[in-house]
């Protein structure tokens, strides 16, 4: 992965710049992450949200889902992609949503989280760990 690495919305309004390497890339299968992506998972990096310079204005939904371990998510006001997710009780971290990068095949995933709600018709990559629940950078959470 290139420094900078950045990335926009579909429609271009909300671009951003990550000035450092990320700190973990994960799949993400929690339920949160399945019902607002409309995809089986999505694939996350984790980063230090003052690394990250944004431009244009995204709009933070509040959560509909009762247990997501991501408490906010932003989208474009305009073309309502998804770009980031956060969690209330790391206020200092980062997770964009890897298919908003200008070059989403620079990511490699770590491992597969939130399992736990992983959809059985997905093939998951059996090389990476497997983390039933949440990792511990982003809240390890008792089962
Ligand atoms: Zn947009
Ligand atoms: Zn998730």
């Amino acid at each position: 992965m290139e420094i900078p690495f950045g990335g926009k919305c579909a429609c271009g309004t909300v671009t951003f710049q990550c000035a450092t390497y990320p700190l973990a890339m994960y799949n993400c299968h929690c339920r949160a992450c399945q019902q607002t992506s409309g995809a089986p998972y999505v694939p996350l990096i984790v980063t230090n949200l003052d690394k990250v310079e944004m431009s244009g204005n995204y709009r933070l939904l509040k959560s509909y889902v009762s247990d997501d371990p991501h408490s906010q998510r932003a989208v474009c006001p305009e073309c309502r992609s998804v770009l980031f997710a956060a969690n209330d009780t790391f206020p200092e971290i980062l997770l964009i949503h890897a298919m908003a990068l200008d070059d989403p095949s620079c990511f490699l995933p770590v491992a597969d989280i939130w399992t736990s709600d992983a959809q059985p018709w997905v093939a998951m990559d059996t090389h990476i760990p497997k983390v039933f629940k949440s990792p511990p950078i982003l809240g390890e959470q008792v089962i």
